[in-house]
């Protein structure tokens, strides 16, 4: 079990970021449809979750049952990569309104224009996520991609859908405007989809000479601690030298993590139903405390408020 679980910690990451991406690739410079790149995803979802059991950082953020979120992340998931998908199909409407296509490379090869694709995105992806925590309009919409307890393969794709709109709107919209095709916006949806599963799984992964310049593992745990405004570093999609840049890059936590430190310290009653979460922006307001919405009640005030309903005269006597 220890050999294996020494090879899922060095090979997950290079198997999908590599390995699958290379597959998607494949499919896509080969003209396949772009159907079987569903395949492909399962194959990636079901990787982190086989991992996770093999070499989890935490093994109490494998207990899907505990922490009751599943329903949720299965919509966030679908709704996730359908709208990413109506993104790509939408590209020749969005070329034929801005009919400008004089700077993407179209003639270098395919691998060379999706490095070059993801190179940008990765950059746009940092610098929307930075402003995402600091302007709190955006912060709202972030939230709901922070208030969970955990981080698993699912953790990634969990995003407002307006958030994951503005993300492809800033993101990749001025790519498609500058004439990148849909044969490497496909393959670079399939990379992010991919990279945002590494970054979030709970698999305690090895990266050599490469760890401190990626934004996966113990970096990003550190972003999504729920200790006040520490979690504000480490901004980074896949490259952390953006983030070395801006000078947002922190290596070390003050203290060790545990299972326990993750989420929003605003919302300990983070909602669990998908719908709920979709409301959460319109009812939190960074900096004003829990809302009322989500407060757990004592058992105490429970009764009361029954009783309060039922018996109001035990509660008010007549005078
Ligand atoms: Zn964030």
């Amino acid at each position: 079990m220890s050999t294996l679980r020494s090879i899922v910690r060095w090979v997950y990451a290079p198997f999908l970021m590599l390995g699958l991406t290379g597959a998607a690739y494949w499919v896509v410079a080969n003209g396949h449809s772009y159907f079987w790149l569903a395949p492909l995803l399962v194959i990636a979802y079901a990787t982190s979750f086989a991992a996770e059991r093999i070499a989890p950082f935490y093994p109490e953020w494998n207990d899907h049952h505990d922490h009751g979120d599943t329903t949720a992340n299965i919509w966030h998931t679908a709704i996730y990569e359908l709208s990413a998908l109506n993104g790509v199909l939408m590209i020749p409407l969005i070329q034929w309104m801005f009919p400008f296509q004089g700077i993407w490379p179209t003639q270098w090869p395919l691998w060379g224009q999706v490095l070059l694709a993801f190179l940008i995105a990765d950059f746009a992806f940092m610098v929307i996520h930075w402003a995402s925590h600091k302007i709190p309009m955006l912060w709202r919409l972030h939230a709901v991609h922070h208030g969970v307890g955990r981080l698993y393969g699912f953790n990634g794709v969990i995003r407002h859908p307006l958030h994951q709109s503005i993300d492809m709107i800033i993101g990749q919209a001025p790519l498609v405007i500058m004439g990148m095709t849909q044969d490497v916006a496909i393959v670079l949806g399939f990379l992010i989809t991919v990279t945002l599963i590494v970054q979030h799984s709970n698999v305690e992964q090895r990266l050599g000479p490469l760890d401190g310049y990626l934004a996966i593992g113990r970096v990003h745990h550190l972003h999504h601690v729920n200790w006040g405004t520490e979690g504000d570093c480490n901004f980074g999609l896949f490259f952390s030298f953006w983030d070395r840049l801006f000078g947002t890059f922190h290596a070390k936590p003050s203290r060790p993590i545990t299972h326990k430190d993750l989420g929003v310290d605003e919302l300990p009653n983070f909602p669990k139903s998908y719908w709920e979460q979709l409301l959460l922006p319109f009812y939190y307001k960074p900096g004003a405390g829990e809302p009322e919405r989500y407060r757990k009640k004592s058992a105490a005030q429970e009764a009361r408020e029954v009783v309060e309903k039922h018996h109001p005269d035990l509660l008010h006597p007549a005078e």
